[in-house]
């Protein structure tokens, strides 16, 4: 048996048209600001990613470099400038920060309602009790890609292997919201096979190299590669592509998969938080 590709870059695409189309009934372009502190050479290439993908559903986006040596207090004063600025709908500070700045108290300092990323303690504590508004893009573009599947999400049982902030924990809760049954493992998890065999859908965002194998997978089974690691100069999952394909019934590709889906649903918050939704 051979899985069935979730293909992540044509879902992005599909994405993108509707938000073009959803702009020809606003009388306003939706803006976007992107905060970089220091030049961080990742960071510098993922933000002009992000530039392109406004371009494209023809939104406005500014970036907005500090210096790496900028306080934390400066830092938060330029939030609260673009907090007030009613031309920019969303916002995001793209991370690492420099040594110095923490994170989270920044993140706090993002206005809910401008928080595109959807990482506020404000927009997560509303996926928490179930009451989703802007969500995280990452788990966010993971659910889509569940459900061009065509599988109900309902009643499933989902094992997330990684339980970050940034996607594992909030996609748990995104499909516990979505009536599935779920598991979280982690480095300390006892038997993670033994787990992970359990799953009729399976994330996996633990940033190791192919470390998922087709024996750990449940025939049949979505399997949601979000894992980016480098090898060799080319980007690998954290699951055997070549082996896992054989048992499971769906599967993302990396490249193709959950990144491009992660870069569509920051276009997909930002024209939320533009028209107030
Ligand atoms: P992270 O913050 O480093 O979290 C990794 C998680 O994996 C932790 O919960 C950790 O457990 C768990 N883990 C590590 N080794 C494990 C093992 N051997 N068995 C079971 N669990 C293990 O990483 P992240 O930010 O969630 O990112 C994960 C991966 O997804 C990375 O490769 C990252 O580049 C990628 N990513 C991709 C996208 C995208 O758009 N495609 C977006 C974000 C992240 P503990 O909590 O116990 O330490």
């Amino acid at each position: 048996m051979s899985a069935e590709l979730l293909n992540g870059s044509r879902l992005a695409q599909r994405v993108r048209s509707q938000i073009r189309r959803s702009l020809k009934k606003l009388k306003f372009t939706p803006g976007l600001a992107v905060v970089q502190v220091g030049n961080d050479p990742a960071s510098t290439l993922y933000i002009k990613h992000k530039q392109r993908d406004c371009e494209k559903v023809h939104f406005h986006s500014e970036v907005h470099r500090l210096p790496a040596d900028i306080s934390q207090e400066t830092l938060i004063e330029h939030i609260e400038v673009l907090n007030a600025r009613p031309d920019i709908h969303g916002m995001l500070v793209q991370m690492p920060l420099p040594d110095g700045i923490d994170k989270a108290v920044v993140i706090d300092r993002i206005a809910p309602h401008k928080d595109a990323d959807g990482l506020n303690p404000v927009n997560l504590g509303n996926l928490l009790i179930n009451r989703e508004r802007v969500t995280p893009c990452t788990p966010t573009g993971i659910i889509r890609l569940i459900e061009l599947s065509g599988e109900k999400i309902e009643g499933k049982h989902a094992v997330c292997v990684g339980r970050s902030p940034l996607v594992g924990k909030p996609v748990g809760l995104m499909l516990l919201n979505r009536n599935a049954t779920v598991t979280y493992c982690h480095s300390r998890t006892a038997d993670l096979k033994v787990e992970t065999q359990k799953a009729d859908i399976l994330v996996v965002a633990i940033g190791r190299t192919e470390f998922i194998t087709a024996d750990m997978v449940k025939p049949g089974a979505i399997v949601i590669d979000v894992g980016i690691n480098h090898v060799d100069g080319r980007a690998v999952g954290d699951v055997r592509f070549e082996d896992v394909k054989e048992v499971a019934g769906f599967i993302t590709p990396v490249p193709g998969g959950v990144g491009p889906m992660t870069r569509a649903m920051l276009l997909a918050n930002t024209l939320k938080l533009a028209i107030g939704g």
